[in-house]
């Protein structure tokens, strides 16, 4: 590619061009800004070039040849990129063509030795424009992004895969389905949180809290905003300081919103004497929290500023740790399974350097990990040394509808803050001992799983977590009554309802009703309204089927119990499954 855009546009310099996970890029300091039909030409180029010039010869420089050579070519960036090469490092030049398409460029490697014998598939997506080395104070550059494959199938593929990731592309769908905004007045990276999206969160916090009583956690608040000696405490301000949101001064004394909640929670333990008998203690909250990240990393829901993670902290005994990872493990394999997610964990062992802790307790940690892991036949891949500097831990990561990783859940083992905040316990001996803290969250923050959810779901929820569930549609204006009826009955039993009985055509409710990814529309006529039935219409569907209305409520009732992912037809058998009598 970049020969090609060398031989088009005389003059070009060369920045850098690695591979990337789809593809690749390269960065150029070209005169004009590239078109879509300059990238047409220079794919055409390419494959000329391909055709004509297919052997690529692979040549090892001295220091000084390649700087001469480099300087001979005129391309200053690379002279700088050559410098960044460490002393005693292979320094190789790959070339091609002859004559007037003889063409050579400064690269680490590999290539293929020859274009003839393979048939490469590629396409050229779009330019960016992208700093030198990452750096606003540098010059701009544009960088062409594009992909390549071994077969024509592979490559189309994959350009219909990033059709599907573009159009379910949260913020695309955040807007479409009047779910969330972000606003100048607060800035990129807080979230407002529309009705419809409002719900889903609040059909979330629910199911999570469920499964965390009945886990054993006990719910917490504390203060967004604390003094500013509660972090220096924690560590935060020294380990953590340039995430944190500037001091604001209250009564003389520098206060700071809080970039993580354990502080807080450290803070409810030491308030009075523990004793072993008590322990373990699980105390969640979802709690909000404020990061600095710099402004060009935040990206819609997935990075921001402003975020509630869905916290909990277990104060416990070295002998109880296995036991309450277990735990955690379990809550996790239910809330990743109930959105369908599967999922891969990995156990993150002791760094190398900069650690606290004694190895005994490093040890005896990690083994638990691994025992609780064990105990709920849960494969752990190893993360050699990826651990915190306070503690091992096990790290999630999910993979959604569309195949892409994501990492969320997170169980952390930390010797650290007890230490800090000089947290103990009495134990049955009568002397004091440090309990161990486990800091854990499963869905990570709020924000970036519901962010997450719309892409996975593509903007159709489950029934179940579906800010509207039934859109009732009578088919004309004396149907209404009917149809009123119905929504009544379904709203009394807390279903989410739309009742569309404002003046207005039929087909164009049913159209709004698609438009906003309602799982179920119920048509009502006069022949429903006489037989107290209803016309069942699921989402994405043309068909009808007509129903009991009493069949269809059983079936919803139990959707709903099940937080089933399917949206099944109305009279479907086992569509009524976990109903009552
Ligand atoms: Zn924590």
């Amino acid at each position: 590619m970049a020969s090609a855009v060398q031989k088009l546009i005389p003059g070009a310099q060369f920045g850098f061009g690695p591979s990337i996970e789809h593809g690749f890029y390269y960065d150029f300091d070209l005169p004009e800004p590239l078109t879509d039909k300059d990238l047409r030409k220079i794919e055409k180029e390419m494959r000329r070039i391909a055709k004509r010039s297919p052997a690529i010869e692979k040549e090892t420089l001295t220091r000084e040849d390649a700087r001469a050579r480099l300087e001979s070519w005129g391309q200053t960036f690379k002279l700088e990129g050559l410098d960044l090469i460490p002393e005693g490092e292979e320094i190789t030049f790959y070339s091609h063509g002859e004559g007037d398409d003889r063409w050579g460029d400064l690269c680490e490697g590999p290539h293929v030795d020859s274009l003839k014998d393979h048939q490469f598939h590629f396409k050229l997506q779009h330019v960016a424009g992208a700093y030198w080395r990452g750096d606003e104070k540098n010059p701009m550059m544009q960088r062409i992004y594009g992909t390549a494959f071994w077969t024509k199938e592979e490559l189309a593929d994959h350009l219909e895969w990033l059709e599907e990731v573009k159009k379910r592309d949260h913020r695309k769908l955040g807007t479409d389905l009047d779910l969330f905004s972000v606003h100048a007045e607060a800035g990129a990276g807080f979230v407002f949180w529309h009705p419809n999206l409002g719900t889903v969160r609040r059909e979330l916090e629910q199911f999570w809290w469920d499964l965390h009583t009945r886990g054993g956690y006990k719910p917490v608040y504390t203060p967004h905003v604390s003094r500013e000696s509660l972090f220096a405490v924690s560590g935060h301000l020294e380990n953590y300081g340039e995430m944190m949101y500037a001091p604001m001064e209250l009564d003389a004394f520098p206060y700071r919103v809080k970039p993580m909640n354990c502080p807080g929670h450290a803070l409810i333990y030491k308030d009075r004497g523990r004793s072993y008998r008590e322990l373990p203690l699980r105390w969640a909250e979802l709690g909000t929290v404020y990061r600095y990240e710099r402004s060009g990393v935040v990206h819609g829901m997935l990075r921001v500023r402003g975020f509630t993670q869905d916290d909990a902290h277990i104060f416990c005994t070295p002998e109880q740790l296995a036991e309450e990872i277990a735990g955690v493990c379990r809550l996790i394999d239910k809330v990743l399974t109930t959105f369908g997610f599967e999922y891969k964990a990995y156990l993150a062992t002791r760094p190398s350097e900069k650690t606290i802790g004694d190895e005994a307790i490093w040890a005896r940690a990690t083994a638990s990990l691994e025992e609780a892991a064990k105990i709920v036949g849960l494969e752990l891949e190893l993360d050699e040394g990826g651990g915190a500097f306070y503690g091992p831990k096990i790290d999630y990561k999910i993979k959604d509808a569309l195949g892409r990783e994501w990492q969320n859940s997170t169980i952390q083992c930390d010797f650290n803050l007890p230490e800090r905040f000089d947290l103990n316990y009495t134990d049955s001996d009568g002397g004091l001992k440090r309990p161990i803290m486990v800091h854990r969250a499963i869905l990570g923050s709020l924000e970036r799983f519901v962010g997450g959810l719309i892409e996975h779901f593509g903007g159709k929820f489950p029934f179940w977590i579906a800010p509207t569930q039934v859109a009732v549609i009578p088919i004309r204006e004396e149907h209404s009554p009917y149809a009123r009826k119905i929504a009544d009955a379904l709203e009394s039993e807390l279903f989410r309802v739309d009742a569309m009985l404002e003046v207005g055509h039929m087909n164009k409710k049913i159209k709004q009703a698609q438009k906003e990814q309602v799982p179920y529309m119920l048509i009502a006529g006069e022949r429903e309204a006489a037989e107290g039935t209803v016309a069942v219409r699921r989402r994405g569907t043309r068909e009808q089927q007509v129903v009991p209305f009493d069949t269809f409520v059983a079936m919803i009732r139990g959707l709903r119990e099940e937080r089933s992912l399917e949206t099944p037809e109305a009279g479907e058998p086992g569509a009524d499954a976990g109903a009552p009598e």
